[in-house]
């Protein structure tokens, strides 16, 4: 049984030796437990920000101890009446081979239904950021132009198409490399996109959105943001979803030079956190999951092989590596 700690706390960018690969024993599920021997475990740019020290919305990692995060497994040993060996579960005990854990911290998924690892992407936690930032935070209406960055990522990838499919004229995504603008132009039905090393955004949005934009999807912060105070129309809306381009940052950057603008334009920037949302699951699941079986959403996944990788595959992730959700495989 292997799993991965945190060797020490990164200043910006963070490095393989961050990471520490460790052999423990496989646990023993106590009363009302159950030992789970994970899967596929996912990887996440909010466990930049766990890396750090002090406080957040979420606890840090501690050095020398095990990360976390989700995960799908099965389980193999139980002390639980709840929960029977074989049993599929979603949880929180990721970053290692085998967990132990309290049965009502594990919710049981249906491997029917759809692949294990649609539990950490399109029909988990990735896939109800992108639904409920979109029609609930920005308040998406079927005639808006609709922006999104890091377009080709895990979020980004379903906010866009999920714009689509409810009726917005034009979305436009950014993204990090040509590849990843024609894939989201060919492939996820984006009418138009850019790849942000090419120039400025501003620049580049204005281009692709001639007649302005009416909500934001913002994955990305910094010049992004500032772009798309530009852009918005009168009563646009901004959904606050992540600001990547900065967490890796040793200093705090400038906020958008331009925010008066938002006064003018009656602007609404609104931040969120999809854990405050589970109310939503039972829309989200009816809806996204019809449009997954009736082949109407795209949904890729980046597949990286072994806890050994997973220090890899996180940062790569945080590189732009990732086509959809980045994702470790366990043996
Ligand atoms: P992604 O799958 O989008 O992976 C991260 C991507 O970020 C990379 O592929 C890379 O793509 C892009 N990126 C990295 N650095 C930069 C940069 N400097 N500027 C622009 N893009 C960059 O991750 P997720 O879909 O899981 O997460 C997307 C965002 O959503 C993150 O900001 C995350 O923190 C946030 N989030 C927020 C939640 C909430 O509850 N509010 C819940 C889940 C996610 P590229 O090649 O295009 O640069």
């Amino acid at each position: 049984n292997r799993e991965i700690h945190l060797a020490s706390r990164p200043e910006g960018w963070p490095t393989a030796e961050n990471f520490r690969l460790v052999e423990v024993p496989v646990p023993e599920p106590g009363p009302g437990q159950v030992v789970v021997r994970n899967r596929v475990m996912s990887v996440d740019p909010y466990m930049r920000g766990r890396m750090n020290a002090g406080e957040s919305y979420i606890p840090s990692f501690r050095v020398g101890e095990a990360m976390d995060g989700g995960a799908v497994g099965e389980v193999v040993a139980s002390a639980s009446p709840g929960l029977a060996v074989g049993d599929t579960v979603l949880h929180g005990l990721g970053w290692r081979e085998y967990a132990r854990l309290d049965a009502d911290k594990a919710r049981k998924v249906d491997t029917t239904a759809a692949p294990l690892s649609a539990y950490l992407g399109a029909l988990g936690m990735v896939g109800l950021t992108a639904y409920v930032g979109l029609l609930d935070i920005a308040a998406m209406r079927p005639r808006d132009t609709v922006f999104v960055s890091g377009a080709a990522g895990a979020v980004g990838s379903i906010a866009g198409q999920i714009a689509k499919l409810r009726g917005s004229p034009r979305v436009i995504g950014s993204a990090g490399s040509a590849a990843k603008v024609e894939y989201v132009t060919r492939e996820l039905g984006f009418d138009a996109a850019f790849n942000y090393h090419d120039g400025p955004v501003a620049e580049q949005l204005k281009a692709a959105a001639p007649d302005g934009i009416d909500v934001y999807f913002d994955n990305v912060g910094g010049d992004h943001l500032e772009a798309a105070i530009d852009s918005l129309n009168l009563h646009g809306r901004v959904a606050l979803c992540g600001a990547i381009s900065q967490y890796n940052a040793e200093e705090a950057a400038p906020g958008p030079r331009n925010l008066f603008l938002a006064v003018g334009k009656r602007l609404t920037l609104r931040g969120f956190l999809v854990g405050d949302h589970a109310d939503r699951m039972p829309d989200f699941v009816a809806e996204v999951g019809a449009w997954l079986r009736e082949g109407r959403l795209r949904v890729d996944e980046t597949v990286v092989e072994g806890i050994e990788n997973a220090p890899e595959a996180f940062l790569s992730m945080l590189r732009g590596a990732n086509r959809g959700k980045m994702l470790v495989r366990l043996a």
